[in-house]
């Protein structure tokens, strides 16, 4: 299902390179379906963002660039972040990205964060990725190993970011099928591409 949020589409005409903001709780599966939209679409490109969160179990090093909240202090005094956010007691940014020509920037952020991409390119198309229910995230967010006091701390945030992601985004796609869920937004970035060469 996608809902188009009519209220702010009309910022996607004005964008040179397409920035994608992925958004959406924790657990409701926006790694996967970035990575499912590089392999179905070439012109995609993901931004990798730096933490200063430690490596989950299963996680092998290449999802962040980990850091020290010294070293990401200091990216923040040098302006070398696009946006970057606090994240339940985390720092998290993209860098000024830097895409191969002709490719358009896939960012998987939480809604701090795409509140400032906003700000920065009223172009951007943000894409908040919802989950059909609030227990299927409990499922997804147990199911990947996290520690019960953040399962439960994640929960806690899941209503606010939704609520706030509905108000900041353009499209919403229901995640209740990763093939489905990254073909409906495959057809929402092939509108938006030919928007753009529409001239104004
Ligand atoms: P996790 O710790 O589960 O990998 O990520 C926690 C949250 O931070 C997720 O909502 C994720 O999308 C978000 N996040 C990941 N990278 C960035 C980033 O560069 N900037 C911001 N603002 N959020 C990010």
């Amino acid at each position: 299902m996608v809902r188009v949020n009519e209220s702010n589409s009309f910022k996607l005409l004005c964008a040179d390179t397409l920035v994608v903001v992925l958004i959406g709780p924790g657990g409701v599966g926006k790694g996967t379906v970035a990575r499912r939209l590089l392999q179905l679409d070439e012109r995609m490109w993901l931004s990798r963002s730096w933490t200063t969160r430690s490596p989950r179990p299963g996680e092998t090093g290449t999802e962040y660039f980990f850091v020290t909240r010294e070293v990401f202090e200091d990216a923040i005094s040098r302006n070398y972040f696009y946006e970057w956010a606090e994240f339940h007691g985390n720092l998290y940014g993209t860098p000024l990205p830097q895409p191969p020509q002709d490719h358009d920037v896939l960012l998987e952020i939480e809604v701090d964060g795409a509140q400032q991409v906003r700000e920065r390119d009223p172009g951007a198309a943000i894409i908040l990725l919802s989950a059909p229910t609030i227990a299927l995230l409990e499922q997804r967010l147990r199911g990947r190993g996290d520690q019960e006091e953040h399962i439960v701390r994640r929960l806690d945030s899941t209503r606010r970011e939704i609520e706030r992601g509905r108000q900041l985004c353009d499209y919403e796609v229901v995640n209740d099928d990763i093939e489905r869920a990254s073909h409906e937004i495959l057809s929402i970035l092939e509108g938006l591409r030919q928007l753009r060469r529409i001239p104004s």
